[in-house]
Order: structure tokens, then sequence, then C-alpha cells
């Protein structure tokens, strides 16, 4: 009679333990064992969202979801429709863990703590007597009637794999999947800010404000709140459009231009503040929508004397102030990691997978889900609903559900 069937999980981070545990709870009648390269279990899940781990967002349209995925925004929605936001709230409710959404969409658990997830993960694994196997890097995947996996101890055997090794910007993270005959696209950081060394706009760390940033000579262009910080810009529009063109600003090398746009109605504006205030000194205009401080930085960007009134502006200084409010010149020299939160462009390329099952389409058996796929996306809660999605839709498809 034919044992228990074995599939084995390679990496005990978000996507291999979502994997793991669906699939022993789904088909009872496997064995599943999960190996982890280092002494930990989910270690990005613990310092995720910072420390309280952004599960997922409160965006339940799965063709609007799919927008937040700079790669794989195509690939991505039919899994979205079968596994989406809705069904990860759900399933976490069902084992106590209670979701709740800030005002930007995204979702934590109640308890504010990553802890609260890991804690329901290892309590699944172990109802479900899955096995953890920790400080077991697989090396390489070979073949025969079932797999050998290639560890530092010894091989171990499986009938069927999951790969769930997360992205990495290092070649070598993916060499045993290219020693399959697997396509990788080439690994490259997402989601960082841009450095703006010894600027004049680093005084105004901590200033966050909306407006518009285009990279030049692209459409790559983002509206929402931008940061400054003592190194650059940052904030939610540097961050998406850190994502949005990943590709692009690593094949410039992070030395890139960009525009901000930081009121669309400059000539208009200037105009109206001329009529109301002829009189008043420049510099000391009070506007609401505008910071004192971001103000003062825009009229010595302008080089506009400080004794100067509005009626007094020549044609020249009038068109100086128009360009600094809405077509204001960067020059972006290199990146910062956001703080520490990262993703990678850039993995298994997803023509590879049949999304419907998250099987490889080159080698039967193999399966794959989270960030090892050439899947990524913006920041809040985007990247783990990612995970979610493909790990259920694997373990469905290895349990013949
Ligand atoms: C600091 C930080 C904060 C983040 N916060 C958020 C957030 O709040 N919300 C969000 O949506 N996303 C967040 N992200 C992104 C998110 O953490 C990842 O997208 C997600 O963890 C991917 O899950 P994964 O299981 O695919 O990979 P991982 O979580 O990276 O897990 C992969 C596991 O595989 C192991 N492994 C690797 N190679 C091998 C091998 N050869 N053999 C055995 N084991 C191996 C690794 O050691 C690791 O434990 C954050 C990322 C970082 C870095």
């Amino acid at each position: 009679m034919k044992g228990k069937e074995k599939i084995v999980v390679i990496g005990g981070g978000a996507s291999g333990f979502f994997a793991a545990i669906n699939i022993a709870r789904l088909n009872p009648q496997t064995n599943v064992v999960i190996l982890e390269k280092t002494s930990k279990l989910l270690s990005k899940v613990k310092v995720s969202g910072g420390g309280r781990c952004n599960v997922t967002h409160a965006c339940f349209d799965p063709k609007e979801l799919s927008w937040h995925y700079p790669r794989g925004e195509k690939e991505l929605l039919g899994p979205l429709h079968h596994f989406g936001v809705g069904d990860i709230i759900e399933w976490f409710e069902e084992r106590g863990v209670e979701l709740k959404v800030e005002e930007d969409g995204r979702m934590f658990p109640s308890s504010n703590s990553s802890q609260t997830i890991i804690d329901c993960f290892l309590e699944e694994a172990k109802k479900l007597a899955i096995s953890i196997k920790m400080s077991t890097e697989v090396l390489k995947i070979t073949k025969t009637n079932n797999f050998q996996l290639q560890c530092k101890d010894g091989v171990i055997e499986a009938d069927k794999i999951v790969v769930g090794v997360g992205g990495n910007s290092k070649e070598k993270h993916y060499e045993f999947l290219n020693e399959l005959g697997l396509n990788i696209i080439a690994p490259i950081p997402s989601l960082f800010t841009f450095n703006l060394p010894k600027h004049p706009s680093n005084q105004l760390m901590g200033l966050s404000i909306n407006a518009t940033v285009k990279l030049k000579a692209t459409d790559f262009e983002e509206y929402g709140p931008v940061l400054f910080t003592h190194w650059g810009m940052s904030g939610p529009v540097i961050l998406k459009l850190s994502a949005k063109a990943a590709k692009y600003l690593f094949a410039k090398s992070y030395q890139f231009e960009f525009a901000v746009c930081w009121m669309d109605n400059a000539e208009s504006f200037i105009e109206e503040q001329r009529k109301r205030y002829g009189n008043k000194l420049v510099w000391k205009t009070s506007l609401s929508e505008i910071p004192k401080r971001l103000w003062t930085y825009f009229i010595d960007r302008a080089s506009i004397a400080s004794d100067k009134n509005w009626a007094d502006l020549n044609k020249e200084e009038v068109e100086r102030l128009e360009q600094v409010l809405s077509n204001d010149l960067y020059t972006a020299n290199g990146k910062t990691t956001f703080k520490e939160e990262f993703v990678t462009c850039g993995g298994l390329e997803l023509g590879e997978v049949n999304m419907k099952t998250m099987e490889s389409k080159k080698v039967e058996g193999l399966y794959f889900c989270g960030e090892v796929l050439d899947v990524d996306a913006v920041t809040g809660g985007f990247n783990f609903q990612a995970a979610w999605t493909t790990s259920y839709r694997a373990a469905l498809a290895i349990s013949g559900k």
C-alpha cells in the first residue's frame, strides 16, 4: 500500500507557512514538512509593518487590488478573484485573529502585534502535525520518479515541492531553480526612497505635502504625499514610483531627474497673490495650503529677494516662481531602503507557472508561492496578500480541490 504523500515546503516564511497549513488542512492524508534555512521562522512577518504586520489591504475589488502590483498585475487577477482580501480576513477570523482597518486601508491584527500572526501559524502547524526542520537550506533539487532535495546534512525525498523561499537581490538565491532549467528574471530592489545628498530640501525633514512627482523623460507619474527626509524624498508617492519604475531606475544606476508639481494652478495662483497682496512681501505671505517653511524654501529656490513684494516681481521672477511651484526639478543621486522594508522585483518568470495551480509548467509537482515569483507590490499589505493568495492556490491544487 502506498504511504502518505510527502509534500516538502521550502521556506519557513509567510508563504511557506500558509501553503503548508492549508495543504495539511485540506488534505490530512499528506505528510507536510517545512524546510527553513535559518534558525528563525517567519522572521519577516515578525518585523513587518513596524512590528505590527500589515497583513492585507481593505481593497475588496480584485481588479482594483491588482493595480498595486507593478509585477503581477495581470497574472494575479484570477488568483485574487479566487482567494482575495475577504478570504484572508475570514481565514484569520476563523482562527480567532481579528484584523482592523486603518484610515488608509492598511489592515493589521487588532492586537497591533505581528506576534499574533506568528502564534496563529505556529499553533495551526502544531495542530496539523506539520514537521519543521530549521537550519536546513535546500541547495539543489533533482527529479527522478519523485524529488530529491539536497541539503547540507543529506538528501530529503518528496512527492511534491512548494517553493516559498521569498525574494532576494542576490542571483545565488535562485541558483537551485536555475539548475532545474527555470527562467529567473534578474532580481533588483523595489520600494526605496530617492537620495538628494546635501540638498537644501534636506532641511525640510519631516514635512509632508501632496504633490505630483514625475520621472523626467518617462510616463512614470504619481500624486499623493511627498515626505522630505534628511537624505532626500520619501513618502507614498516616492515609494510607489520606486516600485513602478524599479527596472528603469536600476538601469539608470539610480541617477535620474524628477520633477515635482507642488501646485497645479501656479500661474493663476501667482496672479491672484499679486492682485490681492500687491504691497506685501512675497516671503511673508501666509498660505493655508503651504507650510511656512516650505514657502520660504520655494522663495529661496526661485531666488526671490526677501525685500520683494508681490507687485514688484519682474517677469523673470514670476516665471522662476511658477517653475518652482509647478515643475520643480531634482536630480536624484542614489536610493535608500525604506525603513528596511523592501521587496524584490524579479524572480521566477510568471509565464513559467500555471497561475491556476501555481505549478511549474516545466517541472511537474513543483509549485511556487510568495515573493520568489516575479510579483511585487507597493507598500500597504499587498505583498503579504500576494503570498496568501498564491500559497492558497498552490495548496488547493496539491490537495486536489
Ligand atoms: C522589514 C520588512 C517589512 C515588511 N513589511 C510588510 C508588511 O507590513 N506588509 C506586506 O504586505 N509586506 C511587507 N513586507 C514584504 C513581505 O515581508 C514579503 O513580501 C513576504 O515576507 C514574502 O513572503 P515569502 O514567504 O515569499 O518570503 P519570506 O518571508 O522572505 O520567507 C522566505 C523564507 O525562505 C527561507 N529560505 C530562503 N532560501 C531557502 C532555501 N534555499 N532553503 C530553505 N529555506 C530558504 C528564508 O530564510 C525565509 O525564511 C516587508 C518586508 C520587509 C523586509
